[in-house]
This record gives C-alpha cells, sequence and structure tokens, in this order.
C-alpha cells in the first residue's frame, strides 16, 4: 500500500530495523510516515481488514519496546510536526501530535511561556509523551504533563474521531493519554502552557551522604519547584544511594533584569563544545571508556568528591534547557554503554516503603554484580489516569549496561527487582519498561483496571489493530 491507501501493506521497501533508545532491542517493522490523518484512516482500514498489527511512534524515545511492533506496521508521527493555533496572551497552544518539546518550547519561550511539565529529554513528540503521559522533576507538584491537556482530538482503531477534554468522553481522556498508544492516535492537542518571567531557574546544589538522606531531602524542599537526586548506586555500605540534590525555582517578575534576553531562544540553546573546545558529538566515546563497574564507580566516586568540594550549597542561575534537559548535554549518551546498549528500570513506591525496597534493589544489584551505573530519583503524587505510573511517594531510574555475557543475568535480576517492588506496593512505567510480564503488570494495576482496560480496548479496537510489542508482552 502506499502512503494514500493502496496497494500492499507490508511491501519490502518499507521494512526497517527499528530500535528502542537504549539501542538494546531490535525489531523489523514496516515504516510508514503520515503528513495527513486520512492517510492513518486509509491504514487503519486496510489493517482493520487485512489483520495486520499496527503501532504508533513518536521519536523512539521509549528505553524499551513501547513503539516497536516486530514484523507489523509502524506509523511514525515525525513529519505530522505542524503548530496548529498559538494565543500568547492566554498561553494555549493547539499542536499535531508530532511536534516535538524542543519546537514547543522554541515557539513559545520568547513570549513567557514554557511547558509546564517535560521529559529529562527534549526529543520526544507530544504524542509520545501523551502517551506516556509524562512526569518532569516537579511531578508531586505539577503533576503529569496530561494534568495540562485542555483537550485533544483522536482517531479510533475503529474508524471514529473523538474529541476528549477532562469532561468530554472521560473514560478516553483519562485512557488514551497514559495508553501507550494502545487506545487511539492523537491527531491534535491542545496544551496549556505556564507563564514564566525568566529563561533562568534558580538552581541549589549540594551532597548527601546516603539514600536515606536523600529521600529526606527531596521531602523538606517540597516548596522548591522542581527537585530531583543524582543517585550513586556503585558506593559500598552505609554511602550506596547517597548522590547529589538539584532544586530549583522559576524567578518572579522583576527578579531577572532582562528577560527578554534570558527567554530568547539562542539563551537557552545547548552548547556544541564542551569546556569551550571539545565537540560534544565526541564526548561519548570517551565516556564509553569508563562503561564497566569499575569505571562507573570511580566516576560516581570523582563526582560526589567533585560536587562535595566544589559545588556544596551552591545556588546558580541555570537556563531552563541546563537544567530540564542535562542528557540532552552530551549527544549520543546513551551509545557510551556499547553495543549492547542499556535499560532503564524505574520503579515508583510509596513513600512509606521507598527507603527500604530501594535499598533491597541497589543491594541486590550490586551483590549480583549489576550495579547501575547511574540512578535518578525523583518525588510523585497519584493520578486519575487509567494506566497511571504514579504513587504517593517515589521514583529511582536506574540504567543498567546490557552485554551479550550479562543479559540473561540481567534478565534474572529485573525480574526478582519486580517482585522486590510488588512486595513494597510499588508500580512501574511503560515508557521505560522491557522486564514486565502479564502477572506483574496485573498484581500492580489491579485486576479492575487491566479489566477496564479490555473493555476500553474492546470498544474502541474490536479488532485489536494497535498492538506495539509493549502490548503484546504485557497484555497477551
Ligand atoms: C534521556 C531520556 C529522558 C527521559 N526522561 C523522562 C522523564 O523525566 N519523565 C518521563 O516521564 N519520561 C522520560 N523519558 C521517557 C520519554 O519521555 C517517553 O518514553 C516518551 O513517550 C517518548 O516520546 P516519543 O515521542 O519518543 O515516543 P515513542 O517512544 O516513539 O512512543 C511512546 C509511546 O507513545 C505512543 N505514541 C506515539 N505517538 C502517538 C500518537 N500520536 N498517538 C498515540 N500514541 C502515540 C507509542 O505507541 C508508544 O507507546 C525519557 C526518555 C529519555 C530517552
Amino acid at each position: 500500500m502506499s502512503d494514500n491507501g493502496t496497494g500492499p501493506l507490508l511491501p519490502l521497501e518499507r521494512l526497517n530495523r527499528l530500535e528502542n533508545f537504549g539501542h538494546s532491542i531490535h525489531s523489523p517493522g514496516y515504516l510508514y510516515r503520515p503528513t495527513q490523518i486520512e492517510e492513518i484512516e486509509e491504514l487503519f482500514a486496510a489493517s482493520r481488514k487485512q489483520g495486520v498489527a499496527v503501532a504508533l511512534r513518536g521519536s523512539g524515545r521509549s528505553y524499551g519496546d513501547a513503539a516497536l511492533n516486530s514484523g507489523g506496521i509502524v506509523l511514525n508521527f515525525q513529519r505530522m510536526n505542524r503548530i496548529l493555533e498559538w494565543n500568547p496572551e492566554t498561553g494555549i497552544i493547539k499542536v499535531e501530535p508530532g511536534v516535538t518539546i524542543e519546537q514547543l518550547w522554541k515557539y513559545t519561550l520568547e513570549d513567557g511561556w514554557w511547558s509546564p511539565v517535560v521529559p529529562g529529554t527534549m526529543f520526544p513528540t507530544l504524542g509520545g509523551v501523551l502517551a506516556a503521559n509524562v512526569h518532569g522533576k516537579n511531578n508531586w507538584r505539577a503533576g503529569t504533563l496530561g494534568e495540562h491537556v485542555l483537550e485533544f482530538e483522536a482517531l479510533l482503531p475503529n474508524g471514529k474521531h473523538v474529541v476528549c477534554t477532562p469532561k468530554k468522553n472521560k473514560d478516553l481522556f483519562y485512557g488514551i493519554i497514559g495508553g501507550m498508544g494502545m487506545l487511539g492516535v492523537f491527531t491534535s492537542i491542545t496544551l496549556q502552557m505556564k507563564k514564566v518571567y525568566s529563561g533562568y531557574l534558580e538552581v541549589k546544589a549540594w551532597v548527601e551522604p546516603t539514600l536515606e538522606r536523600m529521600l529526606a531531602a527531596i521531602n523538606e524542599n517540597k516548596e522548591e519547584d522542581y527537585n530531583v537526586g543524582w543517585v550513586d548506586c556503585t558506593a559500598f555500605g552505609k554511602r550506596l544511594g547517597r548522590g547529589q540534590m538539584h532544586t530549583a525555582r522559576y524567578l518572579e517578575p522583576g527578579e531577572d533584569p532582562n528577560p527578554a534576553q534570558s527567554l530568547s531562544v539562542d539563551a537557552q540553546v545547548l552548547p556544541d563544545t564542551m569546556f569551550g573546545i571539545m565537540p560534544k558529538s565526541i564526548v561519548y566515546q570517551f565516556l564509553r571508556l569508563g562503561m564497566n563497574n569499575l569505571g562507573a564507580w570511580g566516576g560516581n566516586l570523582a563526582k560526589y568528591i567533585l560536587n562535595r568540594t566544589l559545588e556544596q550549597n551552591k545556588v546558580d542561575r541555570w537556563t531552563f534547557t541546563e537544567f530540564s534537559f542535562l542528557l540532552d548535554y552530551v549527544p549520543n549518551w546513551e551509545r557510551s554503554y556499547g553495543n549492547g546498549g542499556l535499560i532503564q528500570y524505574q520503579s515508583f513506591l510509596p513513600k512509606e516503603t521507598a527507603y527500604d525496597t530501594y535499598m533491597q534493589i541497589l543491594r541486590l544489584s550490586k551483590r549480583r554484580g549489576l550495579p547501575s551505573y547511574l540512578g535518578v530519583l525523583k518525588r510523585h503524587r497519584p493520578d486519575d489516569f487509567l494506566l497511571s505510573h504514579a504513587v504517593d511517594g517515589f521514583s529511582l531510574a536506574l540504567d543498567y549496561k546490557v552485554t551479550r555475557r550479562n543479559v540473561a543475568r540481567l534478565r534474572k535480576l529485573t525480574a526478582d527487582l519486580n517482585q522486590i517492588v510488588l512486595e513494597g506496593g510499588g508500580r512501574f512505567y511503560f515508557a521505560k519498561d522491557s522486564t514486565l510480564t502479564p502477572d506483574v503488570v496485573q498484581a500492580y494495576l489491579g485486576e479492575e483496571t487491566v479489566s477496564k482496560l479490555k473493555k476500553l480496548k474492546k470498544k474502541v479496537d474490536p479488532q485489536n489493530v494497535l498492538q506495539t510489542d509493549l502490548y503484546k508482552r504485557c497484555f497477551g
């Protein structure tokens, strides 16, 4: 079939080798890049007729298999990337699903508006981040991005168009946001942006010597607008889980003497060099040398000592992009994990069980010789979305290197970690996941939620058109 809907659905020339963000999963898919809603309608109609599964894909920045569909169709939305409406008075913006977070802030910031919630990278699409219902480093305060959506239009796999708001088609609003592309395609998204008075945030940095102190520091700083902990998962004994804290707050009107300058796109664009001379594009190749257990231990130790010596209790002004997209600073940093790539394991624990559960996770990973090389700690609050990942508590996102030699042990480790998280009353996040099985999903979401999802799916997608590898793995 061509992009205008005629011909075979799976022609060889559309076959591509697709990957997850961590380059640890590879999957052949027949790639389509629609520019118009009509092309999606035609493709869905043909898929329903021929029984071929379709997966939706934005920028492919999910860590696991959320945007892959082995042997089936993958619909990539990056070409549907127009800003449809913008009101700089109210901060309300309407976009197509392929608009990226980067496009969004570049369009609105000079008018004094920033996205109320952003993930740790600016490259995902709005369709992708809403399908995951992303959280930022302000989740306990601002909620998820879905909580700032005023309205969206979606095309359902049964061919129907719907308009959803928190009041209209409520079940679909709370199901498609966070629904990981299983229930429908966002065709337009209307979002309320946040008014800001400077392109700077006031950032405080300091180190904490234990995980217990890190968790307490996050709780004690809940009046800040953002907070995040960078956790050392390689340290020994009581120091395991220590790290650096960052909190940040928006500036009030008048605090920035030259807001027009700091809000300009030029002031926010991340530099291409490090230390003024080294092209950042080659940095990941140097990082690669240290991506082993010894190197990660040494790197984390050096970072801790440097931060304790030079950054302790430092208060500074950072641009929004520096603070929000720290990981984008090193292009292709994920490639430093080597040919096997990486997986991320993010678990969400209620505040009552977080400390004990995270210590168990960190200790077990170390004992098995599989420490995470980077841990990121955040504070969360629950939300009303059907497949919510959030809790009144914390999340710890752990990056694990994958190699040919460790892959079986890593699979066993993460299966054991899943049980530890369940025992702690925890939850998981599909955007980061590559380890869940249907029994674990059923256990953390609960039977009622899974059955609601299946009912909704049957209603909007009776022929099971929308399927990703994640959907098949987690829901059978
Ligand atoms: C470095 C890094 C940092 C990150 N930090 C955070 C963070 O701080 N917080 C957080 O919450 N997440 C974070 N993420 C995860 C990321 O935000 C999500 O995985 C997001 O979904 C990626 O968007 P994407 O456009 O790449 O979508 P993809 O990965 O391509 O797809 C994600 C899901 O969206 C579905 N989808 C895509 N387009 C549509 C559409 N138009 N309609 C309906 N469904 C669609 C897909 O089927 C898939 O299930 C991070 C990821 C990276 C790589």
